[in-house]
């Protein structure tokens, strides 16, 4: 494999780009980031016509991996070609809202913005306008976007900008507390329960090595803030549409929350954020209440016609199905290498996400194969070993995984995620034999 192309156009990028890319995690790569040329179904070929099975697919927006449906596929051209934008309504976001308050009980209404930060930010500008008090709590490693109210490292009592750039003044009225702990919840709430406008957590860590939560856990946290008149935001820019199919992560858990925040999917590959509630919060929103948002490209009518189609498409095909099972495939066979190869790592993810964590230690047992995910259920032999929080995960190692781990991968002809901490998403395009070929070159980079 040669990759002089990708050297050359990263090395033309850091002039004009800072760090040569448009988002850090994707120079994550060293020395230099492949650049990509194009995508066909489950795999990617870069600048030096290098094929590669892509587990990557965008970061999540990516249902179909880089086979659109042709029905989502007319749409796009259709809506491209006849506009393509108006600052004006159109007949396309009222169908796109309808169809996600038919699939999502929680939701009533939509706003839709365009990327999974500005839709963070809106959620708690509403939380805050609606409580009257100005504290959000979020989980530690939890990813909520680049925005100011959640860029935050510490402990909640000790909460300080995870960025230059952002005041302390901000960070203050951010709680960050571990994310399965419920005692900490418990305490959060003791210590500032009136003055905390709203939880904000995605459902399943996603951004941190896929932790999922605890029995009880995101009960614990409806309860806590029903009874402290605090609203609970799933952020779902991530899972929606994707953990749970249709009825989204929130559906597979079985919890309301009072607002969320959905992006990627909804929008078939196209900038997208979206925040969704019951009339009686969203109606808050300008213009028929007074909480201010706005945005020029807000409801574009060709991400509108991409999300829409893309998610039509998968109600009436087995998209789901297809990548539930791939998923499946994948966490039992990695358990299985890593049982007899690296017993101190652990297989996380649900549905069609999926993460191998280098986790350190052995456990003391091995009964089981580790299912993924199902680590987390307190009678599973690897309990004590899985991760359960932020920390557990960013304690691995992360760069034995960086380092080595994901050239050798890369060598082998699979792109995993950039990092230790983002995750793996499968999709419609991905065959068998993308799960079996990736199988193989795990067990040879490991
Ligand atoms: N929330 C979550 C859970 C996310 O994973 C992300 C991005 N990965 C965001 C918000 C921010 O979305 P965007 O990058 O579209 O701004």
């Amino acid at each position: 494999m040669t990759h002089e192309q990708s050297r050359d156009l990263y090395d033309r990028a850091l002039s004009v780009l800072p760090g040569g890319v448009n988002s850090a995690v994707r120079a994550a790569i060293e020395p230099y980031p492949p650049f990509v040329e194009r995508g066909d179904d489950g795999h990617v070929i870069d600048a030096d016509g290098n094929r590669y099975i892509d587990w990557v697919m965008g970061l999540g927006p990516l249902l179909y991996g880089h086979d659109t449906p042709q029905p989502v596929e007319a749409a796009i051209q259709s809506h491209a070609s006849e506009g393509p934008m108006y600052g004006m309504p159109t007949e396309i976001e009222v169908e796109h809202a309808e169809f996600v308050a038919r699939h999502v009980p929680s939701v009533e209404m939509l706003r839709f913005v365009n990327s999974g930060t500005e839709a963070t930010v809106s959620a708690c500008r509403l939380a805050r306008a609606h409580t009257g008090r100005d504290k959000i709590v979020v989980m530690q490693g939890g990813y909520h976007g680049a925005q100011e109210t959640t860029l935050v490292e510490g402990e909640y009592d000790d909460t300080r900008p995870s960025s230059p750039g952002i005041p302390q003044s901000f960070a203050d009225e951010t709680l960050a507390i571990p994310f399965n702990d419920e005692e900490a919840a418990h305490r959060v709430f003791e210590d500032y329960g009136d003055e905390i406008a709203g939880v904000l957590v995605e459902p399943i860590l996603a951004n941190y090595g896929i932790v999922r939560p605890v029995d009880g856990y995101h009960e614990t946290l409806r309860d806590l803030t029903d009874e402290h008149d605090s609203l609970l935001i799933f952020d779902e820019v991530i899972t929606g549409f994707r953990v749970g199919g249709l009825q989204c992560a929130q559906g597979k858990f079985g919890i309301e929350p009072d607002l969320t925040t959905f992006g990627k999917l909804i929008g078939g590959g196209f900038p997208v954020g979206a925040i969704g509630g019951p009339a009686r919060l969203m109606e808050q929103f300008t213009p028929s209440g007074d909480v201010f948002q706005a945005g020029t490209f807000s409801g574009h009518p060709v991400t509108m016609a991409a999300g829409l189609e893309s998610l039509r498409y998968a109600a009436e095909h087995d998209v789901h199905d297809h990548i539930h099972d791939l998923g499946e495939q994948l966490r039992h066979g990695l358990a299985e290498i890593v049982e007899e190869q690296a017993p101190s790592y652990t297989v996380t993810g649900t549905d069609g996400m999926f993460k191998l964590v280098f986790t350190r230690g052995a456990p003391d047992s091995f009964e089981d194969h580790c299912e993924g995910g199902c680590a987390q259920r307190e009678d599973c032999p690897r309990y004590d070993h899985c991760p359960k929080t932020g920390a557990d995960v960013a304690a691995g190692e992360t760069d034995r995984w960086r380092r080595v781990f994901w050239p050798k991968m890369k060598d082998e002809g699979v792109f995993l995620s950039q990092n230790q901490f983002e995750s793996q998403f499968v999709t419609y395009a991905h065959t068998d034999e993308d799960v079996e070929t990736t199988l193989e070159a795990y067990k040879e980079a490991l």
